[in-house]
C-alpha cells in the first residue's frame, strides 16, 4: 500500500564543536499518511533540553503539536509513532503521544534507560507505550522499519512506499545527504574490488536493495537521489 509523506520542520540547533563547528542543523519529522493509519516519524525537540545546551547550541524549537496543527492534525490523529532513535531532538515530543504505540528497537530503549543518553521526561520513557520490535519489520503494509545502528545502538530508518517510489526516512544514520552519498561510493568501490575502500555500514546494502527514489535525513533539508 502506498502512502504520502509530508516533512515537518520542527527546529534547529548549532552542531556541537566536536561534530561540525559552526554548522546549523535543522530538525525534521515526517507525517506518513497511509491508507490505514496516520504515522508520525520522530516527534521533534523536547521541552526539557538542559538550559546550558539551549544556550550553547542555540536551540530553535517548534513543538510537535504546533507542527502537526500546521497540517491540520493533532496528536490524537496519530495512530503510530516511529522514532529513528530516542535522543531528545528526535523523540522529545513523545510525551504528547501517551497511549499511542511507539515502535523502537530493543537496543535503543535499553540505551535510553541508561545514563547520559537523553531527556527521559520528554521522551516519556516511563509513560510511553513503547513497543519493542527487533530488526527489520513491516508495521503496516508498505511501511518498513529498517535496523540502521551506528549513531545510536538501536537507530532505525523507515522505508515508505509512495506513488513516486520508495522513500527512505533515514533519520540520523548520517548527518546529511552527502554522508550517505560518500558511504554509497565506498560501497560501490568495495563491490568493484577497490583495494582498501572507505568504511561503510553493512546496512547500506539493504537500503540500496530497496532501490529508493529518495533518501531524507533528520538533520538536512537536502535529500539524496539516485544518479540520473
Ligand atoms: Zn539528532
Amino acid at each position: 500500500m502506498r502512502s504520502s509523506v509530508t516533512r515537518l520542520l520542527v527546529g534547529g540547533f548549532l552542531a556541537p564543536e566536536s561534530v561540525a563547528p559552526g554548522e546549523r542543523l535543522v530538525v525534521n519529522a515526517w507525517v506518513v499518511r497511509h491508507p490505514e493509519a496516520t504515522v508520525l516519524v520522530d516527534t521533534g525537540i523536547g521541552e526539557h533540553v538542559p538550559p546550558e545546551d539551549v544556550t550553547s547550541m542555540r536551540f530553535l524549537r517548534t513543538p510537535i503539536t504546533d507542527a502537526l496543527a500546521s497540517v491540520d492534525l493533532q496528536p490524537a490523529d496519530v495512530d503510530l509513532v516511529i522514532n529513528c532513535h530516542l535522543h531528545v531532538d528526535h523523540a522529545g515530543g513523545n510525551v504528547h503521544f501517551r497511549g499511542t504505540p511507539i515502535v523502537v528497537q530493543p537496543a535503543e530503549l535499553a540505551a535510553a534507560r541508561g545514563p547520559d543518553y537523553t531527556v527521559a521526561e520528554d521522551v516519556d520513557l516511563d509513560g510511553g507505550r513503547y513497543e519493542e520490535r527487533e530488526g527489520e519489520h513491516e508495521p503496516l503494509p508498505g511501511i518498513r522499519v529498517l535496523s540502521t545502528p551506528g549513531h545510536s545502538p538501536g537507530h532505525q530508518s523507515v522505508a515508505v512506499d509512495t506513488d513516486a517510489g520508495t522513500l527512505v526516512l533515514a533519520g540520523q544514520c548520517f548527518r546529511d545527504a552527502s554522508g550517505f552519498a560518500r558511504a554509497l561510493t565506498a560501497m560501490r568501490l568495495a563491490h568493484q574490488g577497490y583495494e582498501d575502500p572507505p568504511n561503510y555500514p553493512a546496512w547500506m546494502e539493504r537500503i540500496v536493495e530497496l532501490n529508493p527514489y529518495r533518501v531524507a535525513f533528520g538533520h538536512d533539508l537536502a535529500v539524496w537521489q539516485p544518479d540520473a
